[in-house]
């Protein structure tokens, strides 16, 4: 069968129950497709065949014997940053190039458990800093709907493995919009969880009190599948939440769409910078929404402004404080003859850390240093204060909010922006970071260059059935997130 690759994760769960194809045999289609390319995509950091053929006749032996769980035999990639046991971890840095992780994420534990096929690890911006994956010590990674451009970031190579059918979904991390930005550039489904519903336990840590993993994939449905799956508390992190999972599948047609009230933040769809065409597509996907019967209602969000500064405060702060442990002593790299051991701290980070991880140290030194930490990070800390409870307050008025995730679609590869300007690109999703809500992202389109466009839907905490629901009956009524790239209709 040469396009096994079409199916959704549904379709692919029965066709393994009912033995229409084996693990292996969907495990091996996927391998020789990254084999045959990958090259073009750059998308995988490590492919794991033999670990992956492993698995796979482990889950055959499942299947055949009739214990084998829902998912047991699909297979999918973790984002870099995700530690897998016996398998390099890098978080697309040099620094951690020889890091063989010696035990598996919460995430990578339960996927293993349900059975799935790890294809292999993906690329990401250095330590999920970016918006391009540009920042990859293995190099960029190309968008599958043109690869001239960029896949977004930081989850890009998890957004381009599913855009280029190289594997059916992937996990992916956000913590300022690294989920929902690059599945909007590539035109999938991404849902950034509630903070605390997905375990952090062995995700390499950015920014502690904003990362969350979370699904990356065509569907709604194809997402609920991989939420049902990883969702969940965990006694190893100490800020995830002992509630009752959901069963995101099961509840996939449970939210109402007809009196389903979406409120559209009158500041988002001024601000500058936002591209024609992203702001028309989103709001004909409004209007769609209208038409299955949801009721728009105008709001106010009056802290925009206040997005990206007290992002770019709080982030870099808490990374140049997780990013400490990077002493070329204990982990990683480590510089050729050093003088003494500060020469050995000095040389080491220097030559290993890239460009942009260096400036997040730098900034979050400067903002946490005993002169300025009640000018900048305390205050900060006050305005995400004051970012919670606009959301709160229009939650009372409102199911969902509505925006794009992004104001414009994929930039070319090397378009070198500077650094405000790449930081002025997560205007849309750093809020929802800084207030710990959930998120997702729906393919609504495309620009005139034929690059997706997306919509994100941000839900007040704990409303992951409800955004998966609201976007699963949009794509009922849709067909965006069917479209495939050309190079996802290749056959090999
Ligand atoms: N682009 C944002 C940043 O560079 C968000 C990254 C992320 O979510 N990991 O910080």
């Amino acid at each position: 069968m040469t396009d096994l690759h079409r199916l959704s994760i549904r379709e692919m769960a029965e066709g393994l129950k009912s033995a229409q194809f084996s693990s292996r045999e969907l495990t091996q289609h996927y391998l020789d497709r990254i084999a045959k390319l990958d090259d073009r995509v750059n998308s995988y950091v490590t492919v794991t065949p033999e670990y992956a053929l492993a698995q796979a006749d482990a889950a055959d032996n499942l299947l055949k014997n009739g214990t084998a769980g829902t998912l047991a035999g699909v297979p999918l990639a973790h984002k870099d940053i995700f530690c897998t046991q016996g398998i390099k971890t890098s978080a697309g840095s040099k620094m951690l190039d020889n890091f063989i992780s010696p035990y598996d994420a919460t995430v990578v534990a339960k996927a293993k458990a349900a059975g799935l096929v790890t294809l292999g690890k993906v690329n990401m911006d250095e330590f999920a800093m970016g918006s391009t994956s540009e920042s990859s010590f293995y190099g960029a990674t190309k968008n599958p709907w043109n690869l001239e451009h960029v896949p977004g970031g930081s989850s890009g190579g998890s957004a381009a493995v599913v855009a280029a059918d190289l594997a059916p979904f992937a996990t992916g991390t956000d913590t300022g919009g690294s989920i929902r930005q690059p599945a909007s550039f590539c035109g999938l489904t991404g849902l950034k969880p509630t903070y605390g519903r997905v375990s952090r336990f062995g995700m390499i840590a950015f920014a502690s009190s904003l990362d969350q993993g979370g699904p990356m994939a065509r569907s709604a449905e194809d997402c609920a599948f991989l939420m049902n799956t990883i969702a969940g508390h965990d006694a190893k992190d100490s800020t995830s939440i002992n509630k009752e999972v959901d069963d995101y599948v099961a509840n996939l047609n449970a939210t109402a769409v007809k009196g389903l009230r979406i409120g559209i933040p009158k500041q988002y769809f001024n601000v500058q910078g936002l591209d024609a065409e992203v702001k028309a597509r989103v709001e004909e996907s409004l209007k769609t929404l209208e038409n299955m019967g949801a009721i728009l209602v105008e709001i106010d969000l009056n802290m925009t402004e206040a997005y990206v500064p007290t992002y770019y405060l709080i982030a870099p702060a808490e990374a140049s404080s997780n990013l400490s442990r990077y002493d070329g002593v204990r982990y990683g790299y480590r510089c050729e003859n050093p003088k003494d051991i500060l020469d050995l701290h000095k040389r080491s980070r220097s030559e290993a850390f890239g460009a942009e991880v260096q400036r997040r140290i730098l900034i979050g030194t400067y903002a946490l240093s005993a002169g300025y930490y009640d000018a900048y990070y305390v205050k900060a800390q006050k305005v995400r204060r004051l970012i919670q409870q606009d959301f709160l307050t229009a939650f009372e008025n409102v199911d969902v909010i509505a925006a794009p995730s992004a104001p414009t679609t994929a930039y070319k590869i090397g378009a070198n922006l500077s650094p405000t300007e790449m930081y002025l690109g997560d205007i849309y999703t750093l809020a929802v970071n800084l207030a710990g809500l959930p998120a997702i992202n729906a393919p609504v389109g495309f620009d005139k260059d034929s690059l997706p466009v997306g919509l994100q839907l941000i839900g007040n905490y704990w409303s992951e059935s409800q955004l998966l629901s609201i976007v699963h009956q949009y794509q009922q009524n849709t067909d965006w997130h069917t479209k495939r790239a050309a190079i996802a209709e290749e056959n090999v």
